[in-house]
């Protein structure tokens, strides 16, 4: 548990947010992480594509 907190925290070096997803995009294999809400529809910030893997680091 220790440890998958380190990674987190080195993932999210400009926020820390416990609650940060990580998303990584099937079209643009761009990754990027957004807080907590998983409900809403999320899209690539660099093609706009809905095409999202969660990258859940749990
Ligand atoms: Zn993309």
């Amino acid at each position: 548990m220790g440890l998958v907190s380190t990674i987190a925290d080195t993932l999210t070096d400009d926020a820390t947010d416990p609650d940060a997803v990580g998303y990584l995009c099937r079209d643009c294999d761009t990754s990027f992480e957004r807080s907590g809400n998983r409900m809403i529809r999320m899209r690539c910030p660099d093609c706009g594509s809905a095409d999202l893997g969660v990258r859940d680091g749990n």
